[in-house]
């Protein structure tokens, strides 16, 4: 197939994301908007209508930055699955719209898969062990036999949404993790519970527990440091032990989350000690965006798939059952 663009569009969560992606892995624009709040957390409702105030702004720009028309784009890949119903609708109604009125090919495709594809083709490791840290999930994958298998994963919360959870207790806004990770550089450590069973992790407890710290009077900087230094500490044992068992050679950090440099620093540290290497996505391709949604459509269209207008949302496919196509 000769080379084309991909339109990619994101809005499972509290990003609504538009990004031009060429055929060959060239990322031509990534745009997208937030919905940020100053204090408590994210209202499905409140962030579905902030997409649909967004989405035509943010496809527009997407367009103009990577300086195609409409008519130039081949391909509307839209993630589909999983996260927020009301946002996810946006996208996905947004996507099939756009591909009716334009006569573009759809595909809708899954979150989360795309997050760790967009993380080989940025950092250009193969066949990683991936730590997949983001606001709803974290969960250490690895491909074997024609999925993408969790080897381990959170038991309740994902440390994204524990931190934030942490950051409204306290008053820090949404999201917190940026904050957390500036207060904890002036922190030092009181005690929390390490709490890893087997290859799983479990983060609600630690939160609790850090939010009735705060109240007695711990700062927090003291409190962030610790939640970091405990929870992060976690997640080194079980993607080292992934490693380990999976013999694979490369890990690769990926999710919001994957944005913290003390959290890059552990999990570095650890691959060098067995000999593998470490990346993290860069920042801008860490978090929410639409680039990995484009790239991830280009691979399952270049696969043999494609979708039509009875694409619907799916607010709960996970990533290991999505059959390895590409
Ligand atoms: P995602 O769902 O992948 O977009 O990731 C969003 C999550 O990443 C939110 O829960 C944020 O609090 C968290 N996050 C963003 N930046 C950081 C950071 N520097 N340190 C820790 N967590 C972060
Ligand atoms: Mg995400």
């Amino acid at each position: 197939m000769s080379k084309y663009h991909c339109l990619g569009i994101e809005s499972t969560a509290h990003t609504f994301g538009a990004a031009v992606v060429s055929s060959d892995g060239t990322i031509l624009s990534n745009e997208r908007e937030m919905h940020q709040t100053t204090s408590g957390g994210m209202i499905p409702m409140e962030v579905a209508k902030h997409h649909e105030r967004v989405k035509e702004e943010v496809v527009k720009r997407a367009l103009e930055k990577a300086d195609v028309k409409m008519a130039d784009i081949h391909l509307i890949s839209v993630a589909s699955s999983p996260g927020l119903l009301p946002a996810l609708r946006v996208g996905v109604r947004y996507a099939k719209q756009l591909a009716n009125e334009n006569g573009k090919k759809l595909i809708g495709i899954n979150h989360c898969v795309a997050h760790l594809t967009i993380g080989d083709l940025i950092t250009g490791l193969k066949d990683p062990v991936y730590i997949y840290v983001s606001g709803v999930n974290t969960q250490v994958i690895a491909y074997s036999n024609g999925y993408l298998r969790v080897l381990g994963e959170t038991l309740d919360v994902g440390l994204g949404n524990a931190l934030d959870k942490f950051g409204r207790d306290v008053g820090l806004g949404f999201p917190a993790g940026p904050k957390i990770e500036q207060l904890a550089k002036n922190g030092k450590y009181v005690g929390l519970t390490y709490s890893v069973k087997g290859m799983d992790v479990s983060f609600s407890g630690i939160v609790t527990q850090a939010s009735r710290l705060a109240e007695k009077g711990i700062s927090n900087e003291d409190i962030c440091y610790s939640l970091q230094e405990t929870c992060f500490a976690m997640l080194c044992e079980v993607a080292e032990r992934a490693l380990a068992h999976t013999d694979k050679k490369s890990c690769i950090l990926i999710g919001g989350v994957g944005a913290n440099k003390r959290l890059c620093e552990m999990m570095d540290k650890m691959c060098k000690g067995r000999g593998a290497t470490f990346a993290a996505a860069p920042l801008q391709y860490a978090g929410d965006q639409a680039a990995m949604i484009a790239w991830q459509g280009i691979l399952e269209f270049n696969a043999g798939r494609e979708d039509d207008q009875s694409l619907d949302s799916d607010p709960r496919l996970r990533v290991d059952e999505v059959k390895v196509t590409w």
